[in-house]
């Protein structure tokens, strides 16, 4: 059998045959799409094809059109760049090309292509679809075939994927693989920040990004970079002043390196062309800065390796929506490419998104920034601005707010430490300090303030903008965070603390417990007037159990450890190959963590709280992987994974859930269990953490700063004076606390009620083979 056991659920007459292909630069995910596209059209009950290097295969036909079955894509999920070939195709352009590739469609039967590529490769897709009646009326005129033969494939159907590691085109947030080139650059920048320090030094470097500086933007932001150049966006006429002056203040107050990032594209105002050297010039300049500058390009180990988590994802996700979109289409559907917009997939008008790609190109080349800027999308814009703000803090004196409007914010974290927490404070604080506020740090939690009196009277202080810069790419909490609710520390005293330090504003940053703080403090409020202030929580923790978003800081870097642990642990079973491993991850009570990573490295099941684990479905999966390992022909070089939230199930943990596959596997396979544990916290945040950090940290700030000082009467009926920022679907938005506690809020469970991700795990499934299981009657 194909798939190890039929889970088709199509009806046959239906049936299609789906070519997949990637083409144009190569990007990491591009395999995820392979893979999810072959085993969903397998899954639905088509034909899988692959078609090899690109609109090259396609032209030149025969055996770079290949029939593939549900384990030749098998471990491709941690793979970089693309095992079925990409090239540049020139016969393509031509109409000859083309009309050779619409006669291998036909000679293979395929009438639906899915194709993963740049705003190139998509282009040529839509002219190919265009022109599709007319080099089938060719093919018929030529006597290639007959208009019979062809009359099945009138009408072709085309889907297209964003593989792009620059993320250039208009309409997604994301392409697949942008964010895995933007962690290998912040990796590297994060290296060559110790050789930096350590000799005082200044280094120019050069990310990729011809018309997108998409990377070297998010790269600036997220690794606090001094100064950035795009292509979108050139400073004015003194940008090498006003370079100049950042990096010069940044010096004076003590920093002891400088890192410039700067796109291949990066241009000044007349359209010319700004290089490394250029600016290396002016760093070093002896009458100058006369700084020790050195260039480092980091070309293309940008695109090398494994996909992040994210990307992964992504690349899976749409992968099963472009064959949900190919069976979908009717002849009047427009030809759709599949985007992201904020955490919700979509289908979109192919040739708009395509389109609008185009105009920024041209825009950029009519010097016409402000379109240029206008047509990237809004976090684009936003980031940029955060950017400018974060370095160039205490520079632009024009962002000053007037002495009365200027507010005392009290910073906190509160719970476990999560990725992206110190990116947050540091550009909240950045913030504040643009703006004339004055930001005080309360160290460890409310169990720090509350006790600061007796043993501990640095607990509350104000930032150091020299320490605080730094901390951009740091992990874990640095002004430290504790998981004490105020109503456990004293409510009066922390009331009494706020009223004392003349707090006009709380932004905290945490999990479940600092949502459950705000909510303790809200309600305190009646009683203790000095809680009347203007309260914000942005959402941090690897779980991402924070009702009122579906994102949480430190999600990402926690799925990225996840995966890369499991990738190891994987590939360690490839001597003994029958070997399952049973994955304890956290998460609390909920199961994102194990879905997410199981949806990253392709798990064969993933136990949750929200389904729970019976015996039943135990036996389910032992039937299910013996069948795997009758079917594996010794394709598979590495283990199988079973991911299992840490709360799944009261009895059956990792460990007796490994004991009982063993035990019932009869010999068929091995199994083993692992617990990554605290792991799963991750050291160096990722470059998303870090960059949602900035951007939402600074809204929170803006949000408080909308209150101003002296408040209370408005505080205390204004719902939005106590709010959590989240990412909902499309946008980024306030919720009022008391909302999300009262509608949103499953208490006992410790999570929001609805989770976005839920009908992933079905994913997870499909895409792992396993048998959908039913619940015995006996238990309905
Ligand atoms: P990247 O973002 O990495 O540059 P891309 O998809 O934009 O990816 P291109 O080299 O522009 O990369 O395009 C890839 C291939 O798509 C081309 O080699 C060509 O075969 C085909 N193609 C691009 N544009 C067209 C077009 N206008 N008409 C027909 N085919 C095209």
């Amino acid at each position: 059998p194909e798939t190890p056991e039929s889970t088709s659920t199509t009806n046959m007459s239906a049936k299609k045959k789906i070519a997949i292909m990637t083409s144009g630069g190569d990007s990491p995910g591009m395999n995820g799409v392979v893979r999810a596209c072959v085993r969903m059209a397998i899954h639905m009950g088509c034909d899988a094809y692959c078609i090899y290097e690109g609109y090259e295969g396609l032209v030149r036909g025969g055996d770079l059109i290949r029939k593939m079955n549900w384990y030749d894509v098998r471990g491709w999920l941690s793979e970089g760049g693309t095992l079925i070939g990409t090239a540049r195709c020139m016969a393509f352009f031509e109409r000859a090309g083309r009309l050779a590739a619409a006669k291998n469609m036909i000679l293979h039967g395929i009438d639906a292509l899915i194709i993963c590529g740049g705003d190139g490769s998509l282009t040529g897709a839509d002219r190919f679809r265009a022109e599709w009646p007319s080099l089938l009326d060719e093919l018929a005129a030529n006597g290639e075939f007959t208009t019979q033969e062809l009359q099945p494939f009138r009408h072709l159907n085309i889907v297209g994927l964003v593989g792009s590691i620059d993320n250039d085109l208009s309409g997604t947030d994301a392409t697949i693989g942008c964010y895995s080139a933007l962690a290998r650059i912040c990796y590297a920048v994060d290296l060559i920040e110790a050789t930096a320090s350590s000799h005082s030094r200044a280094f120019v470097v050069e990310v990729m990004g011809r018309h997108c500086g998409w990377l070297a933007l998010m790269a600036g932001v997220a690794t606090g970079a001094d100064f950035i150049f795009i292509p979108e966006k050139p400073r004015e006429d003194n940008w090498r002043e006003e370079m100049c002056s950042i990096v010069e203040h940044h010096r004076k107050i003590g920093k002891r390196k400088t890192i410039v990032i700067i796109a291949e594209g990066a241009l000044d105002r007349e359209g010319n062309k700004i290089t490394p050297a250029m600016v290396k010039d002016l760093l070093a300049d002896k009458d100058g800065l006369g700084l020790d500058t050195r260039i480092t390009t980091l070309g293309h180990v940008q695109r090398g390796g494994t996909a992040v988590a994210y990307d992964r994802m992504l690349a899976t996700l749409q992968g099963v929506e472009a064959v949900k979109a190919v069976l979908e289409a009717t002849p009047e559907t427009k030809t759709c490419v599949i985007a992201i917009t904020e955490n919700k997939i979509v289908r979109k008008p192919l040739m708009d998104a395509v389109q609008d790609t185009k105009k920024v190109a041209k825009a950029i080349e009519r010097q016409d920034f402000e379109e240029a800027m206008g047509l990237r999308d809004a976090e684009f814009s936003e980031q940029y601005k955060s950017f400018m703000m974060t370095t160039a803090v205490q520079v632009d004196k024009e962002l000053l707010l007037p002495e009365k409007e200027r507010m005392r914010i009290g910073f906190i974290n509160v719970g476990a430490p999560a990725g992206g927490m110190n990116a947050a404070v540091r550009a909240g604080v950045a913030y504040c300090l643009s703006r004339g506020h004055e930001p005080m740090a309360i160290y460890n939690g409310f169990a720090g303030f509350a006790r600061h009196h007796a043993d501990n009277p640095g607990a509350v202080r104000p930032f150091n903008w020299l320490e605080v810069d730094g901390w951009a790419s740091k992990g874990g909490s640095e002004i430290g965070t504790n998981r004490e609710l105020p109503g456990e520390s004293g409510m009066e005293t922390i009331a009494n603390l706020i009223e004392q330090y003349k707090f006009d504003a709380l932004f905290l940053i945490g999990g479940f417990e600092a949502f459950h703080a705000v909510s303790q403090l809200r309600k305190a409020r009646d009683q203790y007037p000095s809680l009347c202030i203007p309260m914000t929580l942005l959402p941090a923790t690897i779980s991402n159990n924070v009702p009122g978003t579906e994102y949480s800081l430190g999600s990402d870097t926690c799925l990225n450890e996840l995966v890369e642990y499991c990738d190891k642990i994987k590939q360690s079973a490839s001597a003994t190959r029958r070997r399952v491993f049973v994955i304890e991850t956290q998460g609390g009570r909920s199961g994102y963590v194990a879905t997410l990573g199981g949806l990253g490295v392709g798990a064969s099941a993933v136990y949750t709280p929200e389904e729970g684990v019976s015996l039943d479905m135990l036996a389910a999966d032992v039937r299910h992987l013996k069948n795997v390992f009758a079917h594996d022909q010794g394709q598979s070089r590495a283990g199988r994974l079973i991911l299992i939230n840490e709360k799944a199930s009261k009895v059956y943990n990792a460990k007796l859930i490994a004991d009982i596959l063993r035990e019932e596997s009869h010999g068929r396979f091995e199994s083993r269990e692992g617990i990554p544990g605290h792991m799963q916290q991750g050291g160096v945040p990722s470059p998303m953490d870090r960059c949602r950090a900035v951007r939402l940290a600074i809204r929170c700030i803006q949000h408080l700063e909308q209150f101003g000082r002296n408040v209370h009467n408005r505080v205390k009926v204004d719902p939005m004076s106590t709010t959590v920022i989240g990412i909902k679907g499309a946008s980024v938005v306030f919720t009022p606390v008391k909302q999300v506690e009262e509608e949103e809020t499953d208490w006992p469970n410790r999570r929001p009620k609805a989770a976005y991700w839920l009908g992933m795990k079905e994913i997870v499934d499909i895409l792992g083979g396993r048998p959908k299981y039913e619940l015995p009657e006996s238990d309905l």
